[in-house]
């Protein structure tokens, strides 16, 4: 029977391919979680037996619809808009909405897959999904941002709701587009009903922290996986790509333990800085000018800029992979191993391909998977959810406490699960299998649905 299973789950994700074409991102999220789940299905049986991995790669709900908006100069625009509800089992989908060009069904499905398990991790009532659409917010006026979002949500409001799905932020959604989904929400239906998007702005229903978090949380969990190895992040080089939200407050954590950043990036290319990345500057550039991170260059004396250049061949001891999905390939991964990295954590959603995946794990070194690691700006949002339900709003300092002990926990959990099911020291099975298993028995006890 036991050689059996990794048979089953090969056909599983078989069926998972052939019924879902041309999905890549989707496919490879699928894979790499149920790769994990062999022991799992020896242990329950009965997770097996009613189908619970196949009934789990299903989304429970998909919403594809069209954005029609009108530009600056008059012209109509036509994008598409996608929402898709993957498992309320836990609690209402809860998930952010990317607006980037390269969104399609298959990025919202890996997303929405990742959070499902994410969501478990983090320990709070709140099921899985995911959105956007495919638009380019680079380039665009401030007028055209707000036509834009008031035209997602005149769709997506009906599918919506403080119990049902509450959407959030993720690539080319922030503060300023959650006021503007926010604003449309309350005109069509009349309601103020805070709980229905998280990230909000303080002072009309959002979380202290919340802006913070995702980094924050991701450096907490670095801390986390160095202490089990009797290491601290004092005095470490570190290497963070990206310069959006996450990036800027990964960057900001780790300077505040010790720790120092000497290379970020965007899309376009790489600024490296050996006497520390100065945060406020890429703050000034990214948050206040929403300028390329090219500018830091010219802006800072001794700091380097390299177009299109590859962060990972920087030498570090700590990355923490905070852009977008598949930035750290195999070759990359063998660099940073050659280099001397003992830590990499991932920020953002999948930025490490499979094989990138396996260098890291064969090597032994601390890699801390996305579902973990960057599970603690959801879990802020599960906590704006609270207080938005209690019409309260905790200080700073007591919602970093309860996002410390969130991250805390999740690495706790899923070290002892990656133990107890054979692989220790593999956060990458250990989440797999603790997410799975919270979302499966849920699953369970709720009958066939
Ligand atoms: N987009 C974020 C993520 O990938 C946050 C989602 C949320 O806060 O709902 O987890």
């Amino acid at each position: 029977m036991n050689r059996a299973l990794p048979e089953a789950i090969a056909a599983i994700f078989q069926q998972v391919k052939a019924r879902n074409p041309g999905e890549d991102e989707f496919h490879q999220a699928v894979k790499e979680v149920i790769e994990s789940l062999g022991p799992v299905l020896v242990k329950y049986p009965e997770f097996a037996e009613h189908k619970i991995i196949e009934r789990i790669c299903e989304p429970e709900r998909q919403i594809i619809f069209r954005v029609p908006w009108q530009d600056d100069r008059g012209e109509v625009q036509i994008n598409r808009g996608f929402r898709v509800e993957f498992n309320s089992a836990l609690g209402p989908y809860k998930g952010g909405l990317r607006f980037h060009p390269s969104v399609y069904l298959g990025i919202v499905k890996f997303l929405g897959f990742e959070q499902v398990f994410k969501n478990a991790l983090t320990g709070m009532p709140i099921g899985g999904g995911k959105g956007g659409a495919d638009f380019d917010p680079k380039g665009r006026s401030e007028g055209e941002i707000m036509r834009f979002c008031q035209s997602f949500m005149t769709e997506l409001h009906r599918h919506i709701g403080e119990y049902t799905d509450v959407p959030a932020g993720d690539i080319g959604v922030g503060g300023r587009e959650i006021g503007y989904l926010f604003g449309q929400y309350k005109r069509l239906t009349n309601r103020y009903e805070s709980g229905v998007l998280t990230g909000k702005g303080i002072g009309w229903g959002g979380s202290l922290v919340r802006t913070e978090a995702t980094g924050y949380g991701a450096v907490y969990f670095v801390r986390e996986m160095l202490k089990v190895r009797r290491d601290s992040l004092e005095g470490k080089i570190c290497v963070v790509s990206g310069s959006g939200n996450v990036a800027i407050y990964t960057m900001e954590k780790l300077a505040e333990m010790g720790a120092k950043v000497i290379a970020c990036s965007d899309s376009q290319g790489v600024v490296i800085d050996e006497q520390g990345i100065d945060l406020d500057l890429v703050k000034q550039i990214k948050e206040v000018e929403r300028r390329r991170i090219a500018d830091y260059a010219t802006r800072r004396q001794g700091a380097r800029y390299l177009p299109g250049g590859n962060i990972w061949s920087v030498p570090c001891q700590v990355a923490m992979p905070s852009a977008t999905q598949n930035e750290i390939n195999g070759k990359d991964a063998r660099t940073l191993v050659r280099n001397g990295c003992i830590a990499v954590a991932e920020g953002a959603n999948m930025p490490t391909t499979p094989e990138g995946i396996r260098v890291f794990v064969d090597a032994g070194i601390a890699f801390g998977p996305g579902k973990a690691a960057n599970a603690g700006g959801v879990a802020t949002s599960a906590l704006e959810m609270q207080q938005n339900a209690s019409r309260d709003s905790w200080t700073f300092e007591f919602t970093e406490r309860k996002l410390d002990s969130i991250m805390t926990g999740i690495h706790a959990a899923t070290w002892e699960t990656a133990e107890e099911f054979g692989a220790p020291g593999n956060y990458v099975v250990g989440a797999n299998i603790t997410g799975f298993i919270r979302v499966a028995r849920a699953m369970l006890a709720l009958g066939l649905i």
